[in-house]
């Protein structure tokens, strides 16, 4: 066994006070775009992986567990999945997710990075698995928060795979009330918004609870939950908004027959899995439940 030394590393730093460290096998790419740096690299236990800013966007290994997440249970409560909008989501494998669902008309992704788009093309075509290909998927190149003003249809389902909402993020715009007004005005009754909503992880999970605080004020239903996601040594969390349906509460007859229709066979989501999404721990329940500042 190679001893540490032998390897070159890519360190993640979750915090000032917190690192974990990837061995690199190979790097494939490692630049700057227009909006942030980008490295696609294959990491020993990992497989390949994007990193964005310096932070682990999703990996070969584990992306199921985070887009399966981030897509199936709101996809699974909302009333209507014909026209779905997806705000970032560069890597492909959130419209892929979408477009396994059948009733799904048209999927409209949204990215502001082309380059980002082409990388995860080239090197992770596992990622999109064929999806940019798709006939019913929309890709459009541009600024999200541009895309929501400009544009005048309606989805069942928006979900938000932006990059962290960190000051220096060309996503950190799409984060406040009126970019929230302006999303709930483009869903159609029964419509759920869902979001990547940042860490729950124990030393970090203070800006998780901004984003439901925040998206409070907006929305009837506003659920928080999470999973582990290994390659990002985190609890990651995500937030499910609606005005009629409360995404946690979805019984499992309704995602048994939406998982069943799927293309394909789910790698982490089902109707058990759901349950333990939306089951949070008290201390969490206890840090959504306190009085901050919010994104306004
Ligand atoms: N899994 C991710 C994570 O851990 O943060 C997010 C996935 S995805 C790679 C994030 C995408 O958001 C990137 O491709 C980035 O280009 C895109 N993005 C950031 N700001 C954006 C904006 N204002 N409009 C559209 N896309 C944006």
């Amino acid at each position: 066994m190679p001893k540490t030394e032998h390897y070159q590393w890519y360190t993640e730093q979750f915090a000032p006070t917190e690192l974990h460290a990837h061995a690199i096998e190979e790097t494939y790419y490692a630049g700057r775009t227009p909006f942030q740096s980008v490295a696609v690299l294959r990491t020993a236990v990992f497989g390949k992986m994007l990193v964005l800013d310096g932070d682990t966007q999703s990996s070969q290994a584990d992306e199921k567990i985070y887009h399966e997440s981030l897509v199936h249970p709101a996809m699974a409560a909302a009333a209507d999945r014909a026209e779905v909008l997806i705000l970032g989501g560069g890597e492909g494998a959130t419209l892929r997710e979408v477009l396994r669902d059948r009733s799904v008309r048209r999927c409209t992704m949204v990215d502001i990075d082309g380059q980002v788009v082409e990388l995860a093309k080239r090197y992770l075509p596992e990622w999109s698995d064929g999806a940019f290909d798709d006939p019913r998927a929309r890709v459009i190149i541009g600024d999200a928060l541009k895309f929501i003003k400009e544009d005048g249809d309606r989805y069942g389902v928006v979900i938000s795979d932006l990059t962290e909402p960190l000051h220096d993020s060309p996503s950190f715009p799409l984060f406040n009330g009126e970019v929230f007004h302006d999303i709930k005005a483009r869903l159609v009754p029964g419509g759920v918004y869902v979001l990547q909503a940042s860490t729950a992880g124990f030393h970090n999970m203070a800006l998780h609870a901004k984003m439901a605080r925040s998206l409070r004020a907006y929305f009837k239903h506003v659920r928080s939950f999470y999973t582990h996601v290994p390659a990002f040594d985190n609890d990651w969390a995500f937030i499910a908004c609606s005005d009629e349906a409360d995404v946690a509460a979805t019984d499992a007859a309704r995602i048994d027959e939406y998982v069943g229709g799927l293309r394909g066979e789910n790698f982490f989501y089902d109707a058990e899995a759901h349950r333990r999404l939306f089951a949070l721990p008290l201390y969490l329940r206890r840090e959504l439940a306190q009085d901050g500042d919010v994104f306004d």
